[in-house]
């Protein structure tokens, strides 16, 4: 899940030159989870622009389920079920996270965006009331070690090799209302009976995998990720 929130109207009013002419596009995946853009919110984006004096050709998202990341989708959404409204904008609006915004450029062809949600991190959906982060997307996971949880996500500082002797009663120094990472990866290991891990010492990562941009292909019997790091090729014997 991207969890994504709305920019303030302002913002967004600010963006748009004088008497452009604005498509809403919104998600109905993520985007519609987080109530920053799905149908629904789009509808109602575009009455509180067109109270603001701003001209909307229309609005749409994908359906609900259906991510307007798929460039498939974006481009059926865009080029076929809306097109008359399409062909009367100046630019996209769009209520969904930045793969969103190009995955909308791509389908048309390389359009004027403008972002109307931040994203801010990719997460775990816990309840449809609450997302929470537990990994940054590192490209190189190292949580065999910690039981299952990642230091680089849950410890503020990201240490590998934590704790950091800041805690006081399991409370994170850096934010006192989280509880420490290291903390809760020491009564993980305790827990699966794997403490001896917690003194198992982690190399420095290789933030070149890490590097953007990145890119995964997927072939029948192989997958290729592309980073900074090089290309690293999987499952061509089988
Ligand atoms: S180490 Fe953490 S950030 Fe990296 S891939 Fe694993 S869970 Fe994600
Ligand atoms: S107190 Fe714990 S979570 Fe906070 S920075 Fe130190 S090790 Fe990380």
């Amino acid at each position: 899940m991207h969890a994504t929130i709305q920019k303030p109207l302002k913002e967004i009013i600010n963006a748009l030159s004088k008497d452009e002419k604005v498509f809403v596009v919104g998600c109905g995946n993520c985007a519609e989870k987080c109530r920053s853009g799905g149908e629904e919110q789009a509808r109602e984006m575009k009455a509180r622009l067109e109270k603001e004096g701003v001209r909307v050709v229309g609005y749409a998202a994908t359906a609900s389920g259906s991510s307007l990341c798929k460039l498939a989708a974006a481009k059926k959404l865009l080029l076929e079920e809306h097109k008359e409204e399409v062909a009367k904008a100046d630019s996209f609006l769009i209520l969904a996270c930045g793969q969103g915004i190009h995955t909308v450029i791509d389908a048309t062809g390389g359009a004027v965006v403008h972002p109307g949600c931040d994203t801010i991190f990719g997460g775990e959906t816990v309840s449809d009331d609450f997302i929470t982060e537990y990994c940054s997307l590192c490209g190189e996971c190292i949580v065999e070690a910690t039981g299952g949880l990642c230091p680089v996500t849950i410890c503020s500082k990201g240490l590998l090799n934590g704790p950091c002797g800041g805690a006081k009663e399991g409370k994170c120094e850096v934010d006192k209302e989280q509880d420490c990472g290291w903390q809760l990866i020491y009564d993980r290991l305790k827990e699966l009976g794997k403490l001896d891990l917690f003194r198992q010492y982690q190399s420095p990562k290789n933030y070149a995998k890490r590097s953007n941009p990145r890119s995964l292909k997927l072939e029948e019997k192989r997958a290729t990720f592309k980073s900074l790091a090089g290309l690293r090729t999987i499952g061509q014997d089988r």
